[in-house]
């Protein structure tokens, strides 16, 4: 077990609880940017690579902040890679000079190329994330264009889901790779917001072990991210009474998946 991925953000939201969406796969690359400054602050000097799920507020937020905080002391590209039309939603909502700066038309002050690039990705195809592990993007059902990504090395993978309200193309992933060690999945709403959760395409505890189903038996670790702070409670208590055989653990910002 040498590999691990760090939670930077565990939760759905901002709060005094925690960070929202973000996880650091290595020093340079992390899925999601919802609480960077805080748990890398300089360290996010180093982070070249910003693997995004889908545009939602709570998943990019701190590109804005890092790049604002250590414009003169980054040195290289941060490459933003992501679907296309969540490339577009940042440039046309995000980075636009209204909402924050064209970051992608301002050179680095200490470095060659501009503060930031744009690279558009595919569902179901592999990328390199570094000499010895891989990453996928996986098709999810979001109210946005949106998906999860399967991180591989040494035959061993992790699924981070993001928001949805299928894990599908999440099964199908699992059952052709034969290797996944752990879901990381979301899990928003308690049972009582089931119509809101449907709406805004996300889970309740019964919504997810139920999406589960197609993979009981099968020894996967569940870790539950993404969950609405005001809920936390409520959400926990569900979950230990839906979880059924499966080993759940509730994501903390900090936490370390290791694989
Ligand atoms: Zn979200
Ligand atoms: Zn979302």
């Amino acid at each position: 077990m040498k590999n691990k991925i760090t939670i930077l953000g565990a939760y759905g939201a901002k709060s005094d609880k925690g960070g929202s969406s973000a996880f650091l796969l290595n020093n340079e690359s992390v899925i999601d940017a919802g609480n960077l400054l805080v748990p890398l602050s300089q360290k996010s000097v180093d982070i070249e690579n910003v693997w995004l799920t889908h545009s939602h507020l709570d998943h990019i937020s701190d590109m804005a902040f890092i790049l604002d905080n250590y414009h003169d002391k980054r040195t290289k590209t941060l490459k933003i890679y992501g679907l296309n039309s969540t490339l577009e939603a940042l440039k046309k909502h995000f980075f636009n000079h209204v909402i924050w700066p064209d970051f992608s038309a301002i050179p680095l002050v200490n470095g060659k190329g501009m503060c930031i690039s744009y690279h558009p990705i595919e569902c179901g195809k592999v990328y390199g994330l570094d000499a010895s592990s891989t990453i996928e993007a996986i098709d999810t059902d979001h109210t946005v264009p949106s998906c999860g990504y399967g991180i591989e090395k040494d035959d061993s993978s992790v699924v981070i889901t993001a928001d949805t309200h299928s894990l599908t193309s999440v099964i199908e992933y699992v059952n052709r790779k034969q290797n996944v060690y752990a879901l990381v999945v979301e899990c928003s709403f308690p049972v009582n917001m089931a119509d809101m959760a449907k709406i805004s395409k996300h889970f309740t505890p019964a919504y997810l072990f139920d999406a589960l189903k197609p993979l009981e038996g099968q020894e996967i670790q569940i870790y539950i991210n993404h969950i609405k702070p005001e809920y936390k409670t409520q959400i926990c208590q569900e979950i230990e009474v839906l979880k059924g055989s499966w080993d759940v653990t509730i994501l903390e910002d900090g936490d370390i998946i290791r694989f």
